[in-house]
């Protein structure tokens, strides 16, 4: 599904991916660990077309997204940091970002599975009121839908359940589950690796802007003695600690 080669990116000195390949399959969940500062959103933008790499190549569906903006009409994202018009309604917002990618999809009705979601997430009451009144978790929310509204092959959310509360934690967690089941590819980023234990077929491990691990979360923990992915990469991280200091 997504294929990323190569790819190195600096800031003005600061080196952020230092040649990261990586092979996306699709049907699957895959998790983007890491550090704060490790890379994990920069290579994300990379894949979105939003920071353009100094070298290496990413191919979607077999085509590199070079000078092709096609390919994004086929994505849902949720970015860490979203920021809305802040005097529009949520119901406006709703309506105009569908309005924006109506002709993307003509099997999908975003406004039938916004509808869904508005229940599923319970932000019912919050569809007539302005952006700038609502609290970060229903912010958040409405930033999930935006990403589930248009019925995509490929999902990329950059840290979704940061704010959300424990019931919209588990029903998003369902929800990604059963796109997988559909076939669909999901890319996320997260700090909770127990959602990575129960989501994620495979975690890529960024750091230092390199990939430091590529694997199943259950390969992880059997390969370093852990019943826990936490315990599992604090172990890698210390040994790798150890390996440095010696
Ligand atoms: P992560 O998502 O893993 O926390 P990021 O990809 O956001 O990390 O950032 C990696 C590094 O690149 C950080 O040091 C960050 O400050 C820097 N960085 C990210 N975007 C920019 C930018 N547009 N300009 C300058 N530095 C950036
Ligand atoms: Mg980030």
């Amino acid at each position: 599904m997504v294929e990323v080669k190569s790819i190195e990116k600096s800031f003005g000195k600061l080196t952020v991916l230092k040649g990261v390949t990586v092979q996306i399959p699709k049907g699957k969940v895959i998790a983007i660990l890491g550090p704060n500062g490790s890379g994990k959103t920069t290579l994300i933008k990379c894949i979105l077309g939003l920071v353009i790499p100094d070298k290496g190549d990413i191919l979607i569906g077999g085509e590199n997204i070079k000078n092709n903006w096609k390919y994004r009409n086929n994505i849902g994202y949720l970015p860490q940091i979203a920021r809305f018009p802040e005097n529009l309604t949520v119901s406006e917002l709703f309506r105009m970002i569908q309005d924006l990618r109506k002709n993307q999809n003509p099997k999908n009705n975003p406004e039938q599975t916004c509808s869904q979601f508005v229940s599923l997430f319970q932000i019912q009451s919050f569809l007539n009121k302005p952006l700038r009144s609502l609290s970060g978790g229903t912010r958040q929310k409405v930033n999930v839908i935006l990403a589930l509204m248009f019925n995509p092959d490929l999902y990329i959310f950059d840290e979704p359940t940061v704010g959300l509360d424990p019931i919209s934690c588990v029903r998003f967690k369902e929800t990604v589950l059963k796109e997988k089941n559909n076939g669909k590819t999901i890319l996320l980023t997260t700090h909770i690796l127990s959602e990575v234990e129960e989501m994620s077929d495979e975690i890529i491990f960024l750091l230092e802007g390199k990939i430091y691990y590529q694997g199943s979360p259950k390969e992880l923990m059997a390969n370093k003695q852990e019943n826990t992915l936490e315990k599992a990469i604090a172990k890698m991280l210390e040994e790798n600690e150890q390996k440095n200091t010696n």
